[in-house]
C-alpha cells in the first residue's frame, strides 16, 4: 500500500488504480482507526476492485474550542491497519495539499447543516461539506463510504453529492458499537472510567 501526500502524486497512482479496472472506493477518515473504519473498509471492497483510505484530520470542522490539537493522531499504526485491511492506497495530504496558501472556497449546505449538530457547532458542516467535496475531486471515485453513527454528516453529503453532480454513489454503514453499546469513536480514547460508564446509559444515541 503506497501512501502519497501531494494531488499530483494521488492522481498518478489513483489512474494506475483505474488502469486495473475494478473500480474505486473511498473511506474518507480522521485517522486513529478503529474497527468502525474497517467496517466501512470491508463495505468499500465489496462495491470495487479498489479501496483508497484518507487521512486527514481537517481543522475547519473543529470550533476554536474543540480538539484539533488534542485529536489523536497515528498515522503509522493506521498506515499497517489498512494495508492489513487491504487498502490499495492512503491519500494523507499535508495542510497545505489540502488548504494552499490563499484558500478561499466553502461548500455550504442549507437546511441540513443548520439544525442539531450544525447549530451546536457554527461552521462544523462547512468545514465537512468543503473537505468532502475536495476529497471526492482529488480521488474521484466510483464509491465513497461513510458511517450512519455521523448520520447529520452523510445526509448532508448525499445532499451535496446530488446538488453538485458529483458522480459518486454515496453508501452509509450501520454504526459499530462496542460490546457494552458504546459507539466506536476515534475520541473514546479520551474517556476514563466514569465517562464511558456515563455514555453507556444512553448507547443507542
Ligand atoms: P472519523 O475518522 O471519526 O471522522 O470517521 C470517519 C468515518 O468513519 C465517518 O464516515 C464516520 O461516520 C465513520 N465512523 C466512525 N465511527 C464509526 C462507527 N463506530 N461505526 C461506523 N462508522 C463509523
Amino acid at each position: 500500500m503506497q501512501t502519497v501526500r501531494e494531488v499530483g502524486a494521488l492522481r498518478a497512482a489513483v489512474a494506475a488504480l483505474r488502469g486495473d479496472g475494478g473500480g474505486i472506493a473511498l473511506v474518507p477518515t480522521m485517522g486513529a482507526l478503529h474497527a468502525g473504519h474497517l467496517a466501512l473498509i470491508a463495505e468499500a471492497s465489496r462495491h470495487a476492485g479498489h479501496v483508497v483510505a484518507s487521512i486527514f484530520v481537517n481543522p475547519t470542522q473543529f470550533g476554536p474550542n474543540e480538539d484539533f490539537e488534542a485529536y489523536p493522531r497515528r498515522e503509522a499504526e493506521d498506515a499497517a491497519t489498512l494495508k492489513a485491511a487491504g487498502c490499495a492506497l492512503l491519500w494523507a495530504p499535508s495542510l497545505e495539499a489540502m488548504y494552499p496558501s490563499g484558500f478561499a472556497t466553502t461548500v455550504s449546505v442549507a437546511g441540513v447543516s443548520e439544525e442539531l449538530d450544525g447549530a451546536a457547532r457554527p461552521g462544523h458542516f462547512e468545514g465537512v461539506a468543503t473537505v468532502v467535496a475536495k476529497l471526492l475531486n482529488q480521488v474521484r471515485p466510483d464509491v465513497a463510504v461513510f458511517g450512519e453513527k455521523d448520520w447529520q454528516q452523510l445526509a448532508l453529503i448525499r445532499r451535496m453529492a446530488r446538488d453538485l453532480d458529483l458522480g459518486v454513489e454515496i453508501v452509509g454503514l450501520p454504526t459499530v458499537r462496542e460490546a457494552d453499546g458504546l459507539a466506536l469513536s476515534s475520541r473514546n480514547a479520551y474517556l476514563d472510567a466514569e465517562q464511558r460508564h456515563r455514555r453507556r446509559r444512553f448507547p443507542r444515541r
